[in-house]
């Protein structure tokens, strides 16, 4: 199980509905720490003895809606991918759903709640379960499997070995960094800003390193890839690929000159290597809108873009997101 302590907002429901005041920049208002142990002893119990929890009607189908959309969402149930969990009709004021201690995104398709459960690349197969509180203040449960994936492995070599293997400076710096981020990834926005269509690619190019990769950099392991890079030369522009909130900007250690945009519900992206950055933190962007260029600034091999999509502050695969599966030609 992984931080259950690190959660998003959990309590943001009532009074910052329509809001986005606490997306700006610091962002300390939203973290919250959950019930101590409330969702890790439920949800390890609930999935260590599957068998012996009544289910509730509506939730003995297990599966998760596999393959179809729900807003910008396509569903896959893997490490790394997505998992939207039918919850009921959606009659009334939208329920807080939870998963793994954390707050997940909620949202209305069809006449029917689903919560949105983006699934980090380190969960091993097997059931899970999303809790929820409606407005009625009926509480449930809803279970859904976890399917194996196999990720590839990538070797890289980085001639700036600091890089690889960071002075005690750098990892002042990269520590605060991280803490920074961690903040950042738990601010929310309290309604859909992207709209339901699915995201536009944010830049022109081909994939030259695809999601979930397992990297080594010169031999040594490191996390695995937690986005996309798409190949385009110095300098093109990046567009922001649906409506958001910047929540951040800055130049990071491995990252280089980065952009953390919120596009509502948890949904964010976040842009790496760029050469230049056109919007600061508090911002509001349009589909569209250039947000900076692609460059060469951090930890890389060479001018590309880096491109995550994060949803309860854990990585997908920014193809579940994308309104078309190929790039725009350059
Ligand atoms: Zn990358």
């Amino acid at each position: 199980m992984k931080v259950p302590t690190t959660s998003v907002s959990t309590r943001h429901g009532s009074g910052h509905g329509s809001g986005h005041g606490s997306g700006h920049g610091s962002g300390h208002g939203t973290r919250r720490v959950p019930p101590p142990s409330l969702a890790s002893v439920a949800s390890s119990l609930l999935v260590a003895l599957p068998l012996l929890v009544a289910p509730v009607p509506a939730m003995a189908a297990v599966a998760a809606d596999e393959g179809s959309r729900v807003g910008p969402f396509e569903s896959r149930a893997v490490p790394g991918g997505i998992a939207a969990v039918d919850l009921g009709p959606a009659d009334g004021a939208r329920p807080e759903a939870h998963w793994n201690g954390r707050r997940v995104a909620v949202l209305a398709e069809d006449g029917r709640w689903h919560a949105i459960v983006g699934i980090p690349l380190g969960t091993g197969p097997g059931v899970q379960r999303v809790t929820f509180d409606a407005a009625d203040g009926t509480e449930g449960g809803v279970d859904f499997t976890v399917d194996a994936m196999a990720y590839e492995e990538q070797r890289l070599v980085i001639e700036d070995t600091r890089k690889v293997n960071p002075e005690p400076l750098d990892m002042r710096r990269i520590e605060k960094e991280n803490a920074r981020l961690k903040v950042v990834k738990a601010t929310r926005v309290e309604e859909l800003l992207a709209g339901t269509g699915g995201f536009d690619w944010p830049v022109a190019g081909p994939v030259s390193s695809p999601f979930g990769l397992r990297r080594f950099y010169n031999d040594q392991p490191r996390r695995p890839h937690g986005g996309i890079d798409i190949a385009a030369p110095e300098g093109s522009d990046i567009r922001a690929p649906a409506d958001g909130l910047v929540l951040e900007t800055g130049d990071y250690f491995f990252n280089g000159n980065s952009v953390f945009i919120e596009h509502g519900l948890g949904l964010q992206t976040f842009y790496a290597h760029m050469s230049r950055i056109d919007v600061a933190a508090g911002e509001r962007v349009s589909r569209g809108q250039v947000i900076g260029a692609v460059g060469a600034t951090g930890r890389v091999t060479g001018p590309h873009l880096h491109w995550s999509v994060g949803l309860n502050a854990t990585w997908v695969d920014p193809l579940l997101v994308l309104g078309t599966d190929a790039p725009p030609e350059r």
